[in-house]
Formats: structure tokens, C-alpha cells, sequence
């Protein structure tokens, strides 16, 4: 019987430890996928209530300054009132109905005047969305089959590319080979494998694999792939749905002068409302015309007024430099500490999106500790996964997490 068919419904236990007891019973495994926090070390909350700003507040009530930004989409800041403002306006108007609002058009015209390489824009909702597009629209463009990616790169959870097997046969990734980011000898070692069959190259802007120090694309690594895929007639697809809108606006290898044939964009495109983007060249428009590519919800107004918004807000106040400068803060703050308590960690990755992992800590034991003190004094930081900043963390927000940090590395330095 539901809750609200019973005479007297007790009253709801929305403590963290009630709702994950609920949740076990009827969420396979209590949760999916890397939200749930039985990854991560004892005291990390699952459920929150609010967020505003770098502010987030769990259901038990505790307020943290937050460096995960919901894994990435917060990049102005929860609930930014120029964003906020913009979706309800969309919302009052209407959000699904039987073909999309003119936003669509705007948000389009915006994405290919912001991005360099970008001729046009389709939109979807998820990274994975955008990464799978990506991929098949490369085949359809080349009719070849193979794709190279990355071992141990991310691009989504679906069969040709989870990082699970469970449910995913040979077949999935017969076309599917494998190379190490930025080394330049097995990339070409995996297009020689591929022969005239090679459809497309897909890559992360950084090396941002799970549990593993980051590594940002080296310059003459992004160099060779450009002319690989010129001198293959494969595509070169940027994955950007982590890095994008964080370190450059006109797609994260701008600063590397190295321009792809695809992006996918998603995570930070709408600050926090589902939306993902596909952009490409001229080559590659017939092709996106002929792929079939559609969802129930891919037109919403209401988040493209919210990545309309965001893509405006970003341009304006430069949010990458801003978050940059904030990240610089941080990383600089995080060394000065470890030097002081002389237990050296390594800080990889762009500052925008930052990962400290201690020195000698195979079994993660002082990233954890570190994690759990500073998280009970305010910081909700990640010990394996690349974090993110917004541009809400301003200079004392940093300073205050540092305090919390500083309690991490006591934790540490106690043993
Ligand atoms: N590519 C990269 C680089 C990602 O980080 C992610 C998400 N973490 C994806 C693709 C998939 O995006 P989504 O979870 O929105 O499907």
C-alpha cells in the first residue's frame, strides 16, 4: 500500500541514514552508478536538500563548501539567479511541447558563434547522448567502422564504452580499439590496426581517468592526432562533457590551437539543467542530417533558456579565467599545507578542475582520511575523482575550505 492510502502515514524519516534504508529496498544496490557514496569512505552523505552558490546542505542538515558542483554541471554556481531567472521565464511560457521554443535557435546560433570549429549544433540530453552521436555520425560521415579510444577514458555508460562489462558482449566493441592517452607511438599503432576502416578517433580534452592522476594533453600529441585523422579522413572527435565551458569557452584544445571535427558537450552547458550539445564542421552536417537522433525530452525549452543564459553569463564575467584564479588559490593553499605537515601530495589537472592525491597511499587510506575531516569541517572535496570549481567559490570560500583542509591533513599526519 502506498504511504498515502495508509489512515495515520508516520511521520517521514528524511535523516540520510532513513532514506538510504528506504532506498536499498526498492533502488537496486541503493543506488546507480558513481553517485553512490558506498564508493566513497564512511561519512559522506548520500541525499541533500539545497544548494546555493558553493553551498550545498545535506538532509541532515550540515553545510559544506562544494568542489564536486554535482560532478561538474554547477560552473556559475547552484541556483544562479541569472540562470534561475531564465528558466522560469522559458517555464511560464512552456517547456515540452510538440516541437521545441525559438530558444532553440538562439541557443544553436550561440554555440556556433562561441565555439570555433562549431558550423553547426544539435542537442541532446546526457554526455552519453552526445558521445554516442558523435561516434555515429563519424561512421555515417566516413562509412568505416572502427574507432579508436583511449584506455581508461570515460565517455559514457552505454555498451560501447562503459567501463562495465556486465551486459555488454563482444559484438558491442567489435569496432572498438584501444590506445594510451598521449602517447603518440600506440595511437599510431591503433590507426595502423584500424587500416581504411578508421572512422574516428574520440578523446577527452585531459586525461581524467578514475582513481589515476590527471594529464593534460600534450601539445604535440593533440598536433599528431589533427593530422592523423586529416591524413586518414577519420574524424576527430573531442569529448568536452566534462572539461567543456570550464577551461576554454570555444572547447577546452583551443588554448592547444588544435580544433576537432565533433564535440560533446554537456555537464556545465545549463548550470545543472539537463542538456548536452554536439557541434561539428561542414563536413559532417549531411551526416547529422541522416543519423537519427532524437529523445522524448531533447527539445525542453526551459534547460536550453538555461544554457542560453549560462553560455551569456560565462562570455561576460569569463568564467574559466575566473575559476582558473580560484583553483590556483586552492592548489596553492592545498601545497602549502602539505608542506607544512610534510606529507607531500601530488595536484594534477587543470586548476578549474583539480585532483590531490598523497604520495604512498596505495590503498587510498590517507586520501580518505584526509577526505573524511575535511568534509566534517565544512569541504566537500573527492579523494579519486577530479573535482570542480564554479564560479561561485570566491576568494574566502577558498580560504574557509583550506581551514578544512588544514583538518584533513592533521587527520593524515595523526595516523
Ligand atoms: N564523457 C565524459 C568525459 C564524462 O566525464 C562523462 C560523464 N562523467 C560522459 C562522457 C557521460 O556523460 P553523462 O553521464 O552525462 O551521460
Amino acid at each position: 500500500m502506498s504511504q498515502a492510502l495508509r489512515p495515520e502515514a508516520p511521520a517521514v524519516d528524511s535523516s540520510d541514514a532513513a532514506l538510504r534504508a528506504r532506498a536499498r529496498a526498492v533502488i537496486p544496490g541503493g543506488l546507480w552508478g558513481h553517485l553512490n557514496v558506498a564508493k566513497l569512505p564512511e561519512g559522506y552523505p548520500q541525499y541533500f536538500t539545497s544548494a546555493e552558490g558553493c553551498r550545498l546542505r545535506d538532509t541532515d542538515g550540515r553545510e559544506y563548501i562544494d568542489f564536486m558542483c554535482s560532478w561538474g554541471p554547477i560552473v556559475l554556481g547552484h541556483r544562479h539567479p541569472v540562470v534561475e531567472a531564465a528558466a522560469r521565464r522559458q517555464a511560464e511560457q512552456g517547456d515540452c511541447m510538440n516541437g521545441p521554443a525559438p530558444v532553440l535557435v538562439e541557443l544553436a546560433e550561440l554555440l556556433v558563434d562561441t565555439i570555433p570549429h562549431a558550423d553547426w549544433a544539435l542537442l541532446a540530453k546526457n554526455g552519453t547522448d552526445a558521445t554516442t552521436a558523435c561516434v555515429t555520425i563519424a561512421r555515417a560521415a566516413t562509412g568505416r567502422r572502427k574507432v579508436l579510444v583511449a584506455r581508461g577514458s570515460y565517455h559514457g555508460a552505454v555498451p560501447w564504452c562503459s567501463p562495465s562489462l556486465a551486459g555488454v558482449t563482444a559484438e558491442d566493441r567489435a569496432h572498438i580499439l584501444t590506445f594510451d592517452y598521449n602517447d603518440i607511438a600506440s595511437l599510431e599503432a591503433a590507426a595502423e590496426a584500424a587500416k581504411d576502416d578508421l572512422a574516428a578517433v574520440i578523446i577527452t580534452a585531459v586525461r581524467h581517468d578514475y582513481a589515476a592522476h590527471q594529464d593534460l594533453a600534450r601539445p604535440d600529441f593533440a598536433r599528431h592526432l589533427r593530422e592523423l585523422c586529416d591524413a586518414t579522413g577519420a574524424a576527430l572527435i573531442l569529448d568536452d562533457v566534462r572539461a567543456g565551458f570550464r577551461i576554454d569557452l570555444g572547447g577546452s584544445w583551443e588554448p592547444l590551437g588544435v580544433r576537432p571535427d565533433l564535440s560533446a558537450f554537456s555537464k556545465a552547458i545549463a548550470n545543472g539543467y539537463a542538456l548536452a550539445a554536439v557541434t561539428g564542421r561542414d563536413r559532417f552536417r549531411e551526416a547529422a542530417t541522416q543519423v537519427y537522433t532524437t529523445g522524448s525530452f531533447w527539445c525542453g525549452a526551459v534547460p536550453m533558456a538555461a544554457a542560453l543564459a549560462t553560455i551569456t553569463e560565462l562570455r561576460r564575467i569569463n568564467g574559466p579565467a575566473r575559476m582558473k584564479a580560484m583553483g590556483e588559490r586552492l592548489r596553492a593553499g592545498l601545497d602549502a599545507l602539505s608542506r607544512q605537515y610534510r606529507l607531500p601530495v601530488r595536484q594534477t589537472g587543470p586548476a578549474q578542475m583539480p585532483l590531490m592525491i598523497f604520495d604512498n597511499d596505495p590503498d587510498w587510506a590517507k586520501g580518505d582520511a584526509f577526505c573524511v575531516a575535511a568534509l566534517r569541517h565544512g569541504a566537500y572535496f573527492h579523494p579519486r575523482h577530479n573535482m570542480f570549481l564554479s564560479c561561485a567559490h570566491a576568494e574566502a570560500d577558498i580560504d574557509r575550505a583550506l581551514e578544512a583542509a588544514e583538518a584533513g591533513f592533521r587527520a593524515v599526519a595523526r595516523g
